[in-house]
């Protein structure tokens, strides 16, 4: 919860007496982890005091404001804060009783000036104060809540701590309303998402962020705090949309959504099917695209050509490219994505083929070494991968690239793409 304080006293901005409102009530406030946003000190002159009660709601949920509650015509907060926030004022006849009583006690009669503390604005709720004459008083306005406390330090700070904070710790409790959304992030380590986002601020959001590290994924959750659903939600998005252009794309999903089923939706979307030839991913690519209801709409067909003879017998990679440049190669995996768009007529043919380990590494081709092809009406892409993991996470990491470029594909991030050497390492951060 922001708080705004607004300490009211010519004597204070002229310098004859120094604050000790503002400093007490601030620091109090940060201890209990409420945010204060501003302190404003002003002189007992009406248009500044409305000005300021106005300006306050732009900063803050909650105003509190010391001062200009005592008996004397100089003391105008109560009827200022009135006319600021459209209220008439009105005389409460319980304080009036109080304060004759007050006096009567001394064997004085109230003089006539203390009248004027028993009027406060509309539907004031009252603070009493039984160390002075200033009852303090809240006002709600526009879903803030506006707090007048008496200037004399030692009467400010009873009322503060009998009433204000433990008021403002049940506002914050029923007023705040929490949202929470995560990205998912895909092709990025933490590391370089938290480069990406360097400079964007959360506070200015009301948000905190969280890394959620969720092999091969990486998560960003979002919780943005408020008191209001629209305001939540406007921070929410604003910070949703400022992540997803830093992050140029990778966000590929937010909170239950899943790649697969992004995936299966652009392909419906586009009218378009997919055909998989997988090596390495051993039949993974399919079993995920497949589990998805209603996958048979757009996906044709999955082959695992796991031997040479499978890619030659059923792909038509040519024998000699094999012989070559080896099972795991750029050349074999468009040869591959093309083979299977061919025999299926699918729109997009995609393959994958590499080492997932632990054994079968050379110099070159190390394990990890994975090759992923894209064939469409528009071409063949391919590019290396280097992974990093055991057998599980690279097979893992390896299908979902490969569903991931279909997204990208129809995000038009694949053209840009060259096969030069892409290492993502496992788990790189930690
Ligand atoms: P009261 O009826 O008790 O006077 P009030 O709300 O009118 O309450 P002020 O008249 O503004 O209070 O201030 C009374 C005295 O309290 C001031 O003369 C000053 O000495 C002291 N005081 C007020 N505000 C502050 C402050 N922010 N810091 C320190 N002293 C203050
Ligand atoms: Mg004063």
């Amino acid at each position: 919860m922001k708080v705004e304080l607004i300490i009211v006293g010519n004597e204070l901005i002229s310098g004859e007496v120094l604050d000790i409102n503002a400093g007490y009530m601030a620091s109090a406030l940060t201890e209990k982890g409420f945010e204060v946003t501003f302190i404003t000190m002003i002189g007992d002159h009406e248009y500044h005091i409305e000005d300021a009660l106005l300006r306050a709601q732009e900063h803050a949920d909650a105003i509190i404001v010391s001062g200009g509650l005592g008996p004397t015509a100089d003391d105008i907060t109560a009827s200022s804060a009135a006319k600021a926030l459209g209220r008439r004022m009105i005389i409460n006849k319980d304080i009036l009783q109080s304060l004759r009583e007050r006096f009567a006690h001394r064997g004085m009669e109230m003089p006539l000036a203390n009248e004027k503390q028993a009027f406060f604005p509309h539907q004031a709720e009252i603070l009493s104060n039984p160390l002075g004459t200033a009852s303090g008083f809240t006002l709600r306005h526009k879903s803030k809540i506006y707090i007048f406390l008496p200037g004399v330090p030692k009467e400010l700070q009873y009322l503060f701590n009998e009433n204000v904070l433990p008021l403002l710790e049940k506002e914050s409790q029923e007023k705040a309303i929490y949202r929470s959304r995560t990205l998912k992030v895909f092709g990025l380590t933490e590391s370089a998402i938290a480069d990406r986002l360097k400079g964007v601020n959360p506070q200015d959001h009301s948000a905190s962020l969280a890394y959620l590290p969720r092999f091969p994924e990486n998560h960003i959750k979002i919780t943005v705090r408020g008191i209001s659903s629209e305001d939540v939600e406007r921070n929410l998005r604003a910070l949703e949309k400022t992540i997803g252009e830093r992050l140029e794309g990778r966000v590929f999903a937010v909170d239950t959504e899943i790649l697969e089923a992004i995936v299966g939706q652009l392909l419906r979307s586009h009218q378009s099917t997919l055909a998989v030839a997988e090596s390495c991913t051993g039949g993974l690519i399919t079993h995920r695209l497949t589990q998805i209801p209603g996958s048979s709409d757009y996906f044709e067909r999955g082959i695992v050509v796991y031997s040479n003879r499978a890619k030659i017998d059923i792909l038509k990679v040519p024998e000699e490219l094999l012989a070559q440049e080896g099972a795991v190669s750029g050349s074999v995996a468009e040869k591959m994505a093309e083979g299977v768009r061919q025999i299926s007529q699918a729109t997009l043919g995609l393959s994958v083929t590499g080492i997932a380990g632990p054994g079968g590494g050379s110099e070159e081709k190390p394990v990890g070494t994975v090759f992923i092809a894209l064939a469409s009406s528009k071409g063949t892409v391919a590019k290396k991968y280097q992974f990093w993991g055991d057998r599980e996470q690279i097979k893992t990491i390896s299908a979902h690239t490969a569903i991931d470029w279909v997204r990208r594909y129809f995000l038009n991030q694949l053209s840009g793409m060259n096969s030069q050497l892409a290492e993502i390492k496992l788990n790189a951060d930690r």
